[in-house]
């Protein structure tokens, strides 16, 4: 029978070619479509099962610090035991080293396994696919990373009811109770490109979302974008912090006053100009998280502004470069052991940003989650189009979401006319998705640049070691 992780799968890997009716249906038409698109989004995360567990949840942040570390122990120890049993790559793995599921009794323990790159990952990415048949079929959704070097990611409907208990959590924590409408400003294409006058939004009545164009936001329309969001004042917010930022600027520069219930923000790091520009312009409290596409962990920000590691959701490892553990206050590289992705399970997954525990643990919320400082940082430039739009790092990221033959792809802006894709091949299908992504971006940019492809060995760094997405030259 056909699951609705099926039915996902197939609207992910046939979205590309509806997008031209999508763009070309009327308004009310597209809400439809939005909805119906919505509606299966919504069957996932809203199952039955996915009552259940923030039921759980709220449960679990009552526990004390010992009862959750019990927890995750617990949770631990039924991973390795699934992984040497059903995920390929771990089973070779632990083989070779001698290491069977009982010698990973606790978070102590886990350094009996080596640390795991995304480059591993890359290379031998259907190795970590779990042998462990489910009936409900799987979603393969692309991340690209911060510099679009993309990596398939596997998960069940399941999972994604999981991982959305864990959102709601954190919504509850902000006043907002589950399933109340809210406006997103993330990265789904909902108005066609070369649209110059509202609506620059669609409805998804289904899951109550207004989803807002990232890709229209310029002085020319920005009033518009104003204009509509003082009718749904009182909202919630959530989107890519790049994004948000650019609105409330334009919104402040615009002496607009857009109070909403709370602002979520994730995908990117929030900069603390970007969390005053977001809390001045919405009159609402910032509740920042960090997560990723591979589900292997999650930070989020309490309501006292603090970030707290989601135990219940995987372990935290924060490590020096030869793997040890560094003392608190203390900047390391985070390496991630996730519980809830079962069908591509990653252990000690080192994702490439830094962080530090905090030197004082306790938090006035009282939850048992260890605190945080993430001190992920990516610098990049937004592209500014000469029509006057507005592109944020996160928005030009669309393009490259499924590519996978890349190390490194960047944006690199010589001029106001000439734009190079500059790229660090990964295997031989890199030209083949060069071509693609210079289609996709001429058309994100309506021919606004001129775009060549360029080859090169190694990415641009800037001194502080970031590799950027889009770099201005001048
Ligand atoms: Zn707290």
């Amino acid at each position: 029978m056909l699951s609705i992780a099926h039915l996902e799968n197939w609207i992910r890997k046939t979205m590309p070619k509806l997008q031209p009716l999508y763009d070309a249906a009327p308004y009310p038409l597209r809400n439809v479509l939005t909805s119906a698109r919505g509606y299966v989004l919504t069957q996932m995360r809203y199952s039955p099962a996915f009552w259940r567990h923030l039921e759980e949840l709220l449960e679990r942040e009552k526990h004390s610090p010992e009862e959750m570390e019990e927890y995750q122990n617990d949770s631990l120890r039924r991973l390795i035991s699934y992984v040497f049993h059903h995920v390929p790559f771990y089973r070779q793995l632990m083989l070779e080293r001698n290491v069977r599921p009982r010698d990973i009794r606790s978070t102590k323990d886990l350094h009996r396994l080596p640390i795991l790159g995304r480059e591993t990952i890359r290379a031998r990415w259907k190795e970590f696919l779990s042998d462990d048949e489910s009936k409900g079929g799987t979603v393969r959704v692309f991340t690209s990373g911060t510099t679009g070097a993309g990596l398939p990611v596997v998960y069940d409907a399941p999972a994604v009811a999981r991982n959305q208990a864990f959102s709601e959590r954190q919504r509850i924590w902000a006043g907002v109770t589950p399933r109340e409408w809210r406006i997103t400003f993330l990265g789904s294409r909902i108005v066609p490109l070369n649209r110059s006058c509202p609506p620059f939004w669609a409805y998804n009545y289904l899951e109550k979302q207004i989803l807002m164009s990232i890709f229209h936001l310029s002085p020319a329309y920005i009033s518009h974008y104003l204009a509509f969001l003082a009718t749904q004042c009182g909202k919630v917010l959530e989107g890519f912090p790049t994004v948000l930022s650019i609105v409330s600027h334009m919104a402040r520069a615009a002496g607009a006053s857009l109070p909403m219930k709370a602002v979520f923000t994730n995908g990117e790091p929030l900069s603390m100009q970007g969390r005053e520009a977001m809390e001045s312009a919405f009159a609402a409290k910032v509740y920042d998280s960090y997560g990723m596409t591979e589900w292997a962990g999650l930070i989020q920000e309490c309501e006292r502004g603090r970030f707290h590691v989601i135990s219940d959701y995987g372990i935290l490892e924060i490590l020096d470069q030869h793997g040890q553990p560094v003392p608190s206050g203390q900047e390391g590289y985070l390496a991630w052991t996730g519980f809830i992705n079962r069908r591509m399970p990653f252990i000690r997954y080192r994702i490439g940003d830094k962080g530090m525990w905090d030197q004082d643990q306790t938090c006035p919320c009282g939850r048992p989650f260890p605190l945080v400082s993430p001190t992920v940082t990516r610098d990049g430039d937004n592209l500014v189009l000469s029509d006057g739009r507005i592109l944020s790092p996160r928005a030009i990221n669309q393009v490259l979401k499924n590519k996978t033959s890349f190390k490194v792809c960047q944006l690199v802006q010589h001029d106001k006319e000439t734009l190079e894709i500059r790229i660090v091949s990964g295997n031989g299908e890199a030209e083949k998705e060069a071509a693609i992504v210079k289609k996709d971006l001429d058309m994100l940019l309506m021919g606004q640049f001129h775009t060549f492809v360029q080859f090169a060995r190694e990415p641009i760094q800037r001194a502080s070691g970031k590799i950027p997405l889009i770099i201005s030259a001048n």
